[in-house]
């Protein structure tokens, strides 16, 4: 899944690192960190569109803090966290097939082998 999401200015494919919300009540335009969600009234900047941007006439712009745009290494960091989560996925993956009663079969020689020996069940006698 890949949930980068681009700039929606037209013509422009850089990743997104703002999200552009309009507060039509109080004539604000909000430039914020990206939302989590896309949302519909709001538009998503890259940093050069950020810094270009300019509000309308009388409206207030009012810039949060944005965090510095995702690095490269940082990528590599999240396939590596995802190469190690894949790798513990197999890992379990293969711990149960090892576990599952057809690989247990096998082991014993196939299905005519004989049933495991059930463990012995002893008649107690109630003493009392
Ligand atoms: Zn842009």
């Amino acid at each position: 899944m890949d949930s980068q999401r681009l700039c929606s200015r037209q013509g422009c494919h850089r990743v997104a690192v703002a999200t552009l919300t309009y507060v039509y009540a109080d004539s604000t335009a909000v430039l914020g960190p990206l939302a989590t969600l896309p949302e519909p009234h709001a538009y998503d900047f890259c940093a050069e569109h950020v810094e270009r941007f300019t509000a309308p006439r009388g409206w207030e712009i009012v810039r949060l803090a944005i965090p510095e745009p995702v690095t490269t290494l940082d990528r590599d960091d999240v396939y590596a966290l995802a190469d190690a989560l894949h790798q513990a996925e197999k890992r379990d993956a293969d711990t149960v097939d090892r576990l599952s009663p057809r690989r247990t079969r096998e082991r014993l020689g196939g299905d005519d082998a004989p049933p495991p020996a059930k463990p012995g069940l002893h008649l107690v006698p109630d003493e009392h």
